[in-house]
Order: structure tokens, then C-alpha cells, then sequence
């Protein structure tokens, strides 16, 4: 079973020990001290390890490996020998970079001296991790590294980290700890490094590191205990797990891992859902999103996708034979890839949740049916992607749309292209904003999102005479979930609708897609709730 390990750099005894007791009530399994800034007193160091609450790594990192401590690779030995038999109870391990470890043939022995292996006269139970960090990316000679340490007698457990590149380097980490030559760590670093970190687990690594809270931390791209654990449903990860994510530049931000996590757990679901950023153009999507797929093992069975790669999606998706939903390529941009049967490419099926969630959050505010749709007046402000895509969905039902937007001739091509599909399609200059007279009216630009928030896309509801108890003002922006343009139109009397409601509808539908399952809606919309704080 892999264990979460808190990383704690040491400054004084105390906070080591209350970090270690904290660790220990967040559920971690062992703690790594990084004694680098620790005092050199031996029996400090003992203290440490031996009213830890939690069993213990104990490191002491040079700066030449990312590490702090300035001392001598003699003296940093002498300081783990210290951990290991200065006091009553010994480390579970400590951590040794190879480089030391070969520097010479003193050092080595030295090392090989404090910990358990099959040549040890001495009664030990400490074991030697033997690690090799890069900070520039993936190391040439990673291969050699992993298999001098196999090849140490002393070694107990294989480590290596290094700067992922892409998201592409985290599945060389799975492969480096299924070679399974010795319990192995293989992470990566920095901001494509979560998966390696989170799904470690999945892969039979010996740990993963957290951090204790977002200001701690050992090294870049470490989650939070709690991150790892609520958030990326850490206690529930096994071989079997099916990985989800969104994919997107950025997507830090991204509200998708609340939701499809919280929405696993509710219903049983064996699945976890990441951040997965992948930089714009083709050639990125096709390479990374390839590589994730070809790699059986791995489960990746869907992701939601977003700015800037809704196009590569269904290029993507064509150039293998998969299924692309026809109003998808009508929109020009799908924002749901699933995988239906793992390494066979005829399996891929592209869509777009969102007309479908603009739909339904607009017929449940009216209290009508799709089909009852025909020939309702839709004005929509706004001509970019959203916008195209709550064109095509209001169009395909037969409802009459009017577009406005700051570019005109931009409404004039959205305008053309879905006109007769089979609803009527017009663009309409945005200075007559105010003389429309549609029943519903539905804002697809930025304007009103944070932290713009006093922007609103009409110039006031009381200069909007059509409005009032039989009009639905919906608003897709969905931070703040309560736009300026809803606050006026409620007490404009109109009926409002919130774009969270799109969002966590549209999510809904990938949650359908991807689990069989109906999501939990009111689920969703607390978590996004909350994350808004709304
Ligand atoms: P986009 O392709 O960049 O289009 C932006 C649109 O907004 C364009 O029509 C643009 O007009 C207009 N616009 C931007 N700033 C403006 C301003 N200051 N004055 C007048 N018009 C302005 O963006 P998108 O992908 O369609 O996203 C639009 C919005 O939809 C986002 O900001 C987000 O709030 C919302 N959204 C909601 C959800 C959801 O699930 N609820 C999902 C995705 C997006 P020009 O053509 O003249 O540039």
C-alpha cells in the first residue's frame, strides 16, 4: 500500500514535533524530516525522531541537490548517523542522494555503516533511500541512475525526481515503479507533476509527498494532505481507478476536480478527475492526449476540455476515426472527449455539453420541454465560442435567435452560419440592444465576470421596456454567480438564471458520459456554491 508522507522542514524541535503531530492527525502514515536548517546537536536530532508521532524519513539535502543544507556531504552523514542511533528509536529510513552515496568509497561505506542491509553485522532498522533529484527536467541518464540503485546492496528503495517537461513525463514515473526492481518513489515536479504525486498510489509507488498546508512543502507541485486526501480522493485510489480530468491553458483554477471528486465519491464511482494543463497548439493535445490513451494501464477514460484546445479536440478525435457529435462539428468546438474501450482509437467520442446544459437550464426556468421551444424569440449577446455554441442548441430546437455583439460582423458569420438550422438566426447591431423584444435573454460575452463585476452587458433593465415576469435573463458568466445584469433583472421581475447552472450542468452530462450514472446535481451545485462562495 503506497503511504502519504508529510514533508516537514525542520527549524527548531518543537515545530518538527508539532508538525509531525499535525501530519499525523491528517491522516499521513509517516513524515520526512528535512533536517537542512536543523541544528547539527546530536541529540536534538534523536529527540526528533524519537517522540515523532508519526515513523520517519529523515533527510538532510544539500544545496547542490535543491536542498539547503550548506554542510559538508562527511558532515551530513554524521548528522543521519545521529538520527539513526543517537536515540531510543530509529527512522524508518533516511534518504541519501546517489551522488553522495558514490562520491566515495568512505562515504558509501560510511552510509552503508547506519543503515539495515544483508551485510550489516550491527542490528539496524533503518532503511537507506538512495534519491536523485533534477531540477532541469528529465535527466539523461535517468535509467542508470534507477539501476545503480537497484544494483546497491545497501539500497533499500529506489527514488527519482525530476522537472516535469509536460504532462508526458509522468508516465515515465509509472513506468520507472513498475519496473519493481526495489519499492520505488518516481515523482515529478512543478506545475505537470500532479498526476505522478496523486495517482502514485494507483501504481504501487512506496510513497507520494504532501504538504502540510500551502505555505509548507518540499518541492514544487506538492499538494496539500488535504488536497491530496479530499479533494483527489487519495484513500480511494487503486490499480483500478479510471483518471478523468480537464484539460485546458490554465486550468488551475478549474472547478472540475471539486465537482467530478465529490461526484465519484457520491455514488461509488472508482474514479479520480486532475488538472490536466497541456500549453496551446495541435501539436501538445495530440502528443500528451495520445500518450495518456495509449498507456493501458493507466485507465484514462475522459476529460473535459477547454480554452484553448476545443478545436484540437475534434481535430484529435477525426484523425483516429472516432465519433464527433454532429452539432459538435457544427459548433466548430467539442468540450467533452471519453474513451469508451482503452487502446483502440475507434473508441473516442467527442462532444459538446454545453448547448445541451444552455438548453436545459433555460426550458427549466420557463417550465417547458425542448421541443416546446419552437419559435421563441432568444436574443444573445455575444459572438465567441459560448456564444456559438448557445446559438447552434436554441437554433436546433427552432427557436427565433438574435445575435448582438460589440464586433458586428462577427454576429453577421455566427448569424449566417446556424441561420435555418432550422431556426431563424439574425444579427442585430448592438446599439439596438434596447429595442429587443425576446422572451429570453442570454448574455455569452465576459462582460459582468470578476473582476470586472460593475459591468453590465445592457445599459440598464429600465431601459429593457420588454422585461418582466415573462422574461428569462440568463447569464453564462458564472463568477460571481450573481451578475449586476441578474441583480437588475430580478428586480426587473424577470425569472434569472445563473451561468453556474450551465456549468454544472454541462458537467453533469460528462459525468453521465463518463460513469453511466446520473450525477448528483445538488451536490454540484453546493460544491460550486461554496467555491464561489456564494
Ligand atoms: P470568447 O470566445 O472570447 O468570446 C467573448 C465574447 O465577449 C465576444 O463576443 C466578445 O466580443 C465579447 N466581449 C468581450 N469583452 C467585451 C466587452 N468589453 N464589451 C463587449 N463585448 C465584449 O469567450 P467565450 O468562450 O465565448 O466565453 C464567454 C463567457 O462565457 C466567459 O467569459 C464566461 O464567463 C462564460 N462561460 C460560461 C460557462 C458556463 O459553463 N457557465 C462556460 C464557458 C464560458 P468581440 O467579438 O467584439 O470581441
Amino acid at each position: 500500500m503506497t503511504s502519504l508522507a508529510v514533508a516537514i522542514h525542520v527549524r527548531s524541535l518543537d515545530q518538527g514535533l508539532g508538525d509531525a503531530a499535525r501530519a499525523a492527525e491528517m491522516g499521513a502514515d509517516l513524515v520526512e524530516f528535512r533536517i537542512d536548517r536543523f541544528t547539527n546537536d546530536p541529540s536534538q536530532v534523536a529527540l526528533l525522531v524519537e517522540r515523532s508521532a508519526l515513523p520517519c524519513i529523515v533527510t538532510c539535502r544539500p544545496v547542490w541537490e535543491g536542498g539547503f543544507c550548506g554542510r559538508d556531504d562527511a558532515d551530513r552523514v554524521a548528522a543521519l548517523r545521529a538520527a539513526v542511533t543517537a536515540g531510543a528509536q530509529a527512522p524508518t529510513y533516511i534518504d541519501v542522494e546517489l551522488a553522495t552515496f558514490q562520491r566515495s568509497a568512505d562515504l558509501g561505506r560510511a552510509v552503508e555503516n547506519i543503515v539495515d542491509h544483508p551485510a550489516q553485522p550491527e542490528a539496524r532498522n533503518t532503511g537507506l533511500i538512495l534519491s536523485a533529484h533534477d531540477f532541469d527536467g528529465r535527466p539523461a541518464n535517468l535509467m542508470q541512475k534507477v539501476e545503480a540503485m537497484a544494483a546497491a546492496p545497501a539500497c533499500r528503495v529506489i527514488k527519482v525526481v525530476w522537472q516535469a517537461r509536460s504532462l508526458r513525463d509522468n508516465l515515465e514515473t509509472f513506468e520507472v515503479i513498475r519496473q519493481k526492481h526495489k519499492p520505488t518513489i518516481a515523482l515529478c515536479m512543478g506545475q505537470w507533476g500532479l498526476p505522478s504525486r496523486v495517482l502514485a498510489r494507483k501504481f504501487g509507488a512506496l510513497l507520494t509527498y504532501a504538504a502540510l498546508d500551502d505555505d509548507g512543502g518540499t518541492a514544487s507541485g506538492q499538494p496539500t494532505v488535504s488536497e491530496l486526501k479530499s479533494l483527489f480522493r487519495w484513500d480511494a485510489i487503486n490499480a483500478e481507478t479510471s483518471v478523468f480530468g480537464v484539460i485546458g491553458d490554465p486550468v488551475a483554477h478549474s472547478l472540475g476536480p471539486a465537482i467530478h471528486n465529490a461526484g465519484f465519491e457520491a455514488v461509488g464511482f472508482n474514479g479520480v478527475y486532475l488538472p490536466l494543463p497541456i500549453p496551446a497548439r495541435y501539436e501538445h493535445f495530440n502528443a500528451t492526449v495520445d500518450s495518456w490513451i495509449q498507456m493501458a494501464d493507466l485507465h484514462f477514460r475522459g476529460a473535459s476540455v477547454t480554452i484553448p484546445h476545443k478545436q484540437n479536440l475534434l481535430r484529435f478525435v477525426a484523425d483516429r476515426g472516432g465519433q464527433i457529435e454532429p452539432l459538435a462539428e457544427q459548433i466548430g468546438a467539442a468540450n467533452t472527449l471519453t474513451v469508451t474501450r482503452l487502446g483502440d482509437d475507434g473508441s473516442l467520442l467527442a462532444g459538446n455539453t454545453d448547448y445541451a446544459a444552455a438548453l436545459d437550464a433555460v426550458c427549466e426556468g420557463m417550465g417547458v420541454r425542448r421541443d416546446e421551444l419552437q419559435g421563441v424569440r432568444v436574443a444573445v449577446v455575444g459572438a465567441g465560442g459560448v456564444a456559438r455554441a448557445v446559438v447552434a442548441g436554441f437554433a436546433s430546437c427552432g427557436a427565433t435567435v438574435v445575435v448582438y455583439n460589440r464586433t458586428h460582423q462577427k454576429a453577421h458569420e455566427l448569424a449566417e452560419r446556424f441561420n435555418g438550422s432550422p431556426g431563424k438566426v439574425v444579427a442585430v447591431p448592438l446599439g439596438k440592444i434596447c429595442d429587443c423584444c425576446c422572451q429570453v435573454f442570454i448574455n455569452c460575452t465576459s462582460i459582468g465576470m470578476h473582476p470586472n463585476v460593475d459591468a453590465t452587458p445592457i445599459p440598464s433593465a429600465a431601459a429593457m421596456p420588454g422585461w418582466g415576469p415573462g422574461t428569462v435573463v440568463f447569464d453564462t458568466v458564472y463568477t460571481p454567480a450573481q451578475t449586476r445584469l441578474l441583480r437588475e433583472a430580478r428586480a426587473a421581475g424577470c425569472v434569472v438564471i445563473s451561468g453556474v447552472e450551465m456549468f454544472i450542468r454541462q458537467a453533469a452530462t460528462q459525468f453521465k458520459l463518463w460513469t453511466g450514472r446520473e450525477a448528483p446535481l445538488e451536490l454540484f451545485r453546493r460544491v460550486v456554491n461554496e467555491k464561489l462562495g456564494g
